[in-house]
């Protein structure tokens, strides 16, 4: 048997391509299925085409080239059933002891004896924080759910990434007061291309209020104090929506055993070609091989991670 922490779209990738080979597998998964996919935000598109984020050939058909967020909940839904995965929902796996060919996973509801365990945890289960003062007061979300919460309030937006961009528009159509704070001079070149000429036309035409090469200087209960380059501003404020990124549960991630590089990247010890990490017989998958550069590492390009576990599992389990 071998367990996989985390029904993501990369866990599913690697139970089928286990499954492919007659390798028993179990999928353990602290909420729903695709429960990091299930928390974006209600409208999200994706900025990849649906037969990019296909597992297991199971065709993705969706309306529109890109795919919205409801589309691949299904999606994934139809996936794991056609290929009836062995999938536990709302378990979370807190342990992992014994050697390779007879771990125990301990997860809050029991114990299970394991071969070989894969970790594809992803990394949207802990905002990065930003250590500004006030970060703490409830106003302030680091997950953006809908807009409609938003109508005629002054809410600042921080970042210059697709979610933050995302989330500004949106909220402004739902008539808030929108600010934009980004600490670079522009917005990320991987912005969305049919969204970037949007708000750089919002923030041109003063629908938006956008600050470039700014930071956030204190969050208080009915204002923020942001550090522009003309100085410091004061601002109202009712809302603050930080998408300034996540990170993998690197607590997790050691507890589990897993070493991480010493550098500010926080990568998992890995080897490239078969993923299994430094401790024998456990292996990374998707996303969570990123360390803290979240950026690089897409459902499109780790899709692949599944092949490659499966056939080094396949090679060792036997
Ligand atoms: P996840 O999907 O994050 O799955 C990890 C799972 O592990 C989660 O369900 C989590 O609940 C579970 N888990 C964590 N800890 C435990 C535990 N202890 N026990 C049990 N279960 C646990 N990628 C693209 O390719 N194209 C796109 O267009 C795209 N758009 C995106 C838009 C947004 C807003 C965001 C945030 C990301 C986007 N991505 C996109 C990235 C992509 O969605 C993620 O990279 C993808 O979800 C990664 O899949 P994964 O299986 O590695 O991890």
């Amino acid at each position: 048997m071998v367990i996989i922490v985390g029904a993501g779209p990369i866990g599913l990738a690697t139970a089928i391509e286990l499954k492919r080979r007659d390798i028993p597998a179990k999928i353990i998964e602290r909420g729903c299925l695709v429960n990091s996919i299930f928390h974006y935000p209600k409208d999200m598109t994706f900025f990849s085409t649906s037969e990019r984020l296909e597992i297991g050939d199971v065709p993705f058909i969706s309306h529109n080239p890109k795919p919205t967020r409801r589309e691949a909940l299904e999606y994934y839904r139809r996936a794991a059933e056609s290929y009836d995965l062995d999938i536990h929902l709302y378990e979370e796996v807190q342990d992992i002891s014994g050697d390779d060919k007879s771990f125990n996973v301990t997860t809050d509801k029991g114990s299970y004896n394991a071969k070989k365990v894969v970790v594809a945890t992803g990394f949207y289960d802990v905002p990065k924080m930003m250590g500004t003062p006030g970060e703490e007061l409830d106003k302030v979300r680091h997950y953006y759910d809908e807009a409609h919460a938003y109508a005629w309030q002054n809410v600042l937006v921080i970042g210059g990434g697709n979610s933050a961009v995302d989330a500004a528009l949106e909220t402004y159509r739902a008539h808030a007061n929108v600010t934009l704070a980004v600490r670079d001079s522009d917005i990320k070149e991987s912005v969305k291309y049919w969204v970037k000429p949007d708000i750089k036309n919002r923030i041109k035409n003063d629908e938006i209020t956008g600050y470039f090469n700014t930071e956030v200087k204190e969050i208080r209960q009915n204002e923020v104090v942001l550090d522009t380059p003309d100085g410091t501003k004061t601002i109202d404020n009712d809302f603050v929506l930080a998408m300034t990124g996540y990170k993998p549960n690197f607590e997790l991630m050691t507890n589990f055993g897993i070493d991480l590089t010493n550098d500010e990247d926080k990568m998992p010890v890995y080897n490239e070609s078969t993923l299994e990490t430094n401790r024998k017989g456990m292996y990374v998958a998707g996303v969570v091989c990123g360390g803290m550069d979240t950026s690089k590492l897409f459902i499109e390009n780790t899709r692949i991670h599944a092949e490659h576990i499966a056939e080094d599992i396949q090679k060792k389990i036997r």
